[in-house]
């Protein structure tokens, strides 16, 4: 994995608290790990439940968690809320699919309300878009105004075969919907060898036509799946030649907080984002934790460590238990992650699905 200079001095959590302690009443503390890196940026999976079984993302006979053992609604806003409270000013509602939960507008409802007050930029939302039509304008009202929906080809067809469930006219709809209520898409397409790459340019042609940034993004070896993985991977690096054989690709330094590195194809005038886990580790820049369904916190995703917040966001009605267990591991975040795909390492680089840690 890649060096990077470290800038600044290790920050020891206890310090970080005593900073925080320091700062005046109302300023949020900063959450800064070990390397420098402040975390912003919090993804929260709502649930591991989905309606469809994308075959680099799920085994079709999938075990979810039994529901005991997810957190309420009223227990993710409080620890989205105490993320907020310590700094983080982007928040990613994730999944499985997390417009599928039962009463999932009530916690972007609750959660809007950090937009009003300014605590919180931006709210948003990563969907496979089955249930966009039905709830496009309701996530508007609660203060979202970009929604990532994950679409890989645009052939029906072959959809069905990647997603195994969805239906692609159910996810343009949903599309519609959004552009409807004043929804920015961004499209992500997991770059998938001998199933879409010779779609990528269609692809970009079709979202750049209808104002959309396509983010293409390589395949991570999350959990086990039917198959072999090897088969799937397509490194981006060789899809970004191949597209620079015929486009004018121009690096800019467009961000939206996560991964993304951003192009302008000028030939269509659109943006197109590489996310690219495993050609060009971005771990320098991390600024983002995840929290799973259950309460887990994982500080990379590529990486086993966890910290359950569960266990003391339960323990009492105060965040004290919560916000010490927090700090501990943000002081833990490793510098990296670690991926492999080849042949000879089979088994997954972390257990655990995608759809579980959220994407
Ligand atoms: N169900 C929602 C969706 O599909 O957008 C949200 C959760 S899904 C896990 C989030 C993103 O992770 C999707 O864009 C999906 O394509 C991507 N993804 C899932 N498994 C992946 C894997 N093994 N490698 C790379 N991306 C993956
Ligand atoms: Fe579901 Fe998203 Fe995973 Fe596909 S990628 S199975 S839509 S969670």
């Amino acid at each position: 994995m890649a060096d990077w200079p470290i800038s600044g001095f290790p920050v020891h959590p206890a310090t970080d608290a005593a900073a925080g302690a320091g700062a005046g009443a109302g300023a949020p503390a900063s959450l800064i790990d070990p390397f420098g890196r402040e975390v912003s940026y919090l993804r929260v999976s709502v649930t591991d439940r989905c309606d469809f079984r994308c075959v680099y993302c799920m085994a079709e006979d999938m075990t979810f968690l039994p529901k005991r053992e997810v957190l309420s609604l009223e227990e993710l806003d409080r620890l989205c809320s105490a993320f907020i409270d310590k700094g983080v000013r982007k928040l990613r509602l994730t999944g499985g699919e997390p417009l599928v939960r039962k009463n999932i507008m009530s916690l972007f409802r609750s959660l809007g309300r950090h937009l009003d007050t300014g605590a919180l930029d931006e709210l948003t939302v990563t969907t496979n878009g089955s249930q966009l039509a039905r709830y496009a304008q309701e996530l508007y009202d609660c203060g979202v105004r970009r929604v990532n929906v994950s679409m890989d080809t645009l052939d029906e067809e072959k959809f069905k075969r990647i997603t195994r469930w969805g239906d692609l006219p159910k996810v343009m709809a949903g599309l519609e919907a959004a552009r409807a209520a004043g929804l920015q898409c961004k499209i992500n397409a997991v770059a998938l060898k001998g199933v879409n790459e010779d779609e990528i340019e269609g692809m970009m042609a079709w979202a750049h036509g209808e104002g959309y940034d396509l983010t293409l993004i390589e395949t991570m070896p999350l959990g086990e799946i039917d198959g072999d993985r090897t088969d799937q991977y397509l490194p981006l690096s060789q899809v970004r030649a191949r597209l620079m054989d015929r486009y004018t690709l121009e690096d800019i330094p467009y961000k939206t907080g996560g991964p993304a590195r951003y192009v302008t194809v000028k030939e269509t005038g659109g943006r197109m984002g590489f996310i690219t886990p495993m050609t060009h580790n971005f771990c320098e820049s991390c600024n983002r934790v995840r929290v799973t369904c259950t309460g887990m916190l994982y500080m990379c995703l590529g990486q086993d460590d966890s910290a359950d917040l569960r266990a003391p966001l339960r323990a009492s009605e105060g965040n004290e238990l919560l916000n010490q267990a927090i700090d501990e591991a943000i002081g833990r975040k490793p510098k990296g992650h670690d991926f492999i795909i080849d042949r000879r390492s089979k088994t997954p680089a972390v257990g655990r699905h995608m759809s579980v840690t959220g994407g």
